[in-house]
């Protein structure tokens, strides 16, 4: 449910994006031309009994986009990911990184654009009866291994965020602690956009989600060469790759922004280090 309402709490399309992202859904014919200009950030949520082409592209003679494609700008939802074949899920690799796809196929090679928000959901286990003290769960350590070892170190590697979310109980619905609503939310993730794209103007990026992690460990980029110091242990250590400390950097960033700071702090930092390393519960 979570996963769904998040194209709610990001900004609409620009002007170019949504003409982007008008002419991917027009090309994979999914377009409503009743409904003109797709201007909000899309969801694509495909089964994981979908094929390697659906997901990514291809089909016979000219490749189609898939939902990497379609779901350009806006979030792309694996519901129970470790469900999905290993070919589909190493196939977002690619995209996660250069936030293209490239389709080859006999009838010719096409290049979509696929920047996308990634967001997997799995069990606790397989039986998924393994939440709190988990008594329930009638899954052998093995079973539990092996569903988890199905989402790879290379794509959890490019997944910046990490929480355990506990099932709803009886009481939190007795205590009716509404959440903020959407709009409350959206925002605040306006303002820190606003933010970053303010501070990115003299480059040639507008999201932190676009920032290379060279520039981002620079000076340049406002970075206090104080906050590398834990990461670099951590990356010493192997704790983290290189990937990882330019994944939390740019979390850190982003935290910073949400707090209306002008940089990060060592506290947003940890948290970020936290939230990557499933440290952190809602
Ligand atoms: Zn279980």
């Amino acid at each position: 449910m979570l996963a769904e309402r998040l194209p709610s709490i990001l900004p609409p399309l620009s002007p170019d994006d949504a003409v982007t992202v008008t002419s991917i859904h027009s090309l994979a014919g999914t377009f409503n031309a009743d409904a003109g200009l797709l201007t909000r950030p899309p969801l694509r949520a495909p089964h994981h009994t979908a094929t390697r082409a659906a997901v990514v592209g291809g089909g016979t003679g000219t490749p189609r986009p898939g939902d990497v494609s379609l779901a350009h700008r806006g979030v792309l939802f694996l519901d129970e990911a470790p469900e999905f074949s290993a070919g589909v899920l190493d196939c977002l690799r690619q995209p996660l990184e250069s936030g293209v796809v490239t389709i080859d196929r006999v009838g010719g090679r096409a290049t979509y654009p696929a920047a996308f928000q990634l967001v997997l959901a799995a069990n606790p286990c397989p039986c998924g009866r393994a939440t709190g003290r988990g008594l329930e769960c009638t899954c052998t350590s093995l079973q539990r291994r092996r569903y988890f070892s199905r989402l790879s170190g290379p794509l959890l590697d490019r997944v910046d965020i990490q929480v355990e979310v506990a099932a709803v109980t009886a009481d939190d619905l007795a205590a009716g602690t509404a959440g903020e609503p959407s709009a409350v939310v959206a925002a605040r993730v306006a303002e820190a956009r606003a933010r970053a794209a303010r501070r990115l103007a003299d480059t040639p990026w507008r999201l932190m989600g676009e920032v290379p992690g060279g520039w981002l460990r620079s000076p340049a980029s406002g970075t206090d060469a104080s906050l590398l110091t834990p990461l670099m242990t951590a990356l010493d250590r192997g704790d983290l790759t290189l990937r990882g400390v330019d994944r939390v950097l740019r979390l850190a960033w982003t935290l910073a922004d949400l707090g209306a700071r002008p940089a990060p702090t060592p506290t947003d930092i940890g948290a970020a280090l936290a939230l990557r390393t499933r440290g952190a519960r809602p």
